[in-house]
């Protein structure tokens, strides 16, 4: 069967068609600066690439174009849109409102829109390429997969916050925890590997955001993000974890508001903040050039790196594997690094060796007398979300 996964963002849909169980990608793509006179659309089949910039008004048009070249006679791979018979959409947001994957009709429909306060930037995209979707194709079933389902079991003594509880029972403020479909296929990998599903294990997401998942009998136990996008880990441009102390002197000293301080928070801080720079191969190049304050935000990152290992493995009561993914997590040899030095208490032992070998394949880069294996797992949320499609059909 054929699936198409689609992850609507507020400006680009990102696209990929899986023939299933094959777990084989038959096109894939992105349309970007929807809304722009300049939108872009990429376009990749196992023998074409197309690339086309056009005025893309809105979702509803950029979805069209996708489809017209996924039936094109040069590039295209299906005859009619019947062929697909399932659709996998993100859904960033599923507040306590989804504990797993569900089947769209109107009333989950109406349920994704009633979480917009919850995620305002991400919810309302997802909800456009639902609704476009299913305009688009009719007949196919469209499954909601969420970011946060895989959170759900995170126990109430780690998701909830030591405020009034009424603000949890009545206005659903508690920990939530995002990129739930990554943690969920990285686990999941790890387990498979190492032949262990009751291993207990640490996910370590480093993207363009990025976030902690302890993981026992391969469920999330606990988790870095929180009600919102900003806790725990330091990232590109966010600061993660900081004492609030300083929320309240920044508005009152400066005067500052609410959104203010949030976009301090969240869209100029974190390497940024620190370096002038979010990308972390360019503030990796400068440590090595000896510049010292890029230097320090790659300690001041892997240090909250560890503090966390050491939490989660509290809460485990041990650890078999600490693994790395996403951007940085599978390509920076030096942050790995970094984080496994000086943890032999924590049986983390790297091998250098292995540590700076590239690969898109799974990967074990401890030594091997290391009690807790160091493992580099390459992150597909595509797959994930096509993977959840197939099981729903089986249902
Ligand atoms: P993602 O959100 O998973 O696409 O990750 C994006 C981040 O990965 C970017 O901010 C880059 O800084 C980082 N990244 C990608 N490749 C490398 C690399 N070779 N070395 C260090 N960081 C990288």
């Amino acid at each position: 069967m054929k699936v198409l996964v689609i992850n609507s963002g507020s400006s680009s849909i990102k696209f990929q068609l899986f023939k299933m169980p094959e777990q084989e990608v038959i096109a894939s793509g992105l349309v970007e600066k929807i809304g722009l006179k300049n939108g872009e659309i990429h376009y990749n089949t196992q023998k074409k690439s197309v690339n086309i910039e056009m005025e893309i008004p809105d979702h509803a048009v950029g979805l069209r174009e996708v489809v017209n070249l996924l039936m094109s006679s040069a590039s295209g791979v299906i005859s009619n849109v019947d062929e697909i018979e399932m659709i996998g959409h993100r859904v960033v947001h599923g507040g306590k409102e989804f504990l797993n994957t569900v089947e769209i009709n109107q009333d989950v429909i109406d349920r994704i829109k009633s979480l917009f306060n919850l995620a305002p930037l991400h919810n309302p995209p997802n909800h456009v390429g639902i609704v476009v979707a299913q305009d688009i194709f009719p007949n196919a079933r469209q499954i909601a997969v969420f970011d946060t389902s895989f959170h759900q079991t995170i126990p109430e003594k780690a998701h909830t916050f030591a405020i009034p509880l009424k603000f949890r029972d009545e206005h659903d403020i508690r920990l939530y925890g995002f990129h739930g479909i990554s943690h969920h296929y990285v686990s999941q990998k790890a387990i498979e590997y190492l032949h262990n599903p009751k291993a207990k294990l640490i996910v370590i997401h480093l993207g363009n955001g990025c976030s902690m998942t302890a993981v026992k009998d391969g469920k999330s136990i606990d988790h870095s993000l929180g009600f919102g996008p900003n806790q725990g880990l330091i990232m590109g441009t966010r600061s993660g974890d900081i004492d609030q102390g300083v929320i309240f002197y920044l508005m009152e000293k400066f005067n500052m508001g609410a959104q203010e301080v949030s976009d301090l928070l969240t869209k100029k801080s974190g390497m940024l903040g620190l370096t002038g720079d979010s990308d972390l191969r360019g503030i990796e190049e400068r440590a090595n050039n000896g510049d010292e304050i890029a230097q320090l935000a790659l300690e001041m990152n892997t240090y909250r790196i560890k503090k966390y290992i050491g939490t989660y493995a509290a809460v485990l009561n041990g650890l078999d594997a600490i693994v790395f993914t996403a951007g940085i997590g599978e390509n920076s040899e030096l942050i790995r690094a970094k984080v496994c030095e000086d943890m032999n208490y924590f049986g983390i032992e790297l091998d250098a060796n292995k540590n700076s070998i590239r690969s898109k394949e799974i990967r074990e880069i401890s030594t091997e007398y290391s009690r807790t294996k160091v493992l580099v797992i390459p992150t597909n949320e595509e797959l994930q979300i096509a993977k959840e499609c197939f099981a729903f059909q089986q249902k």
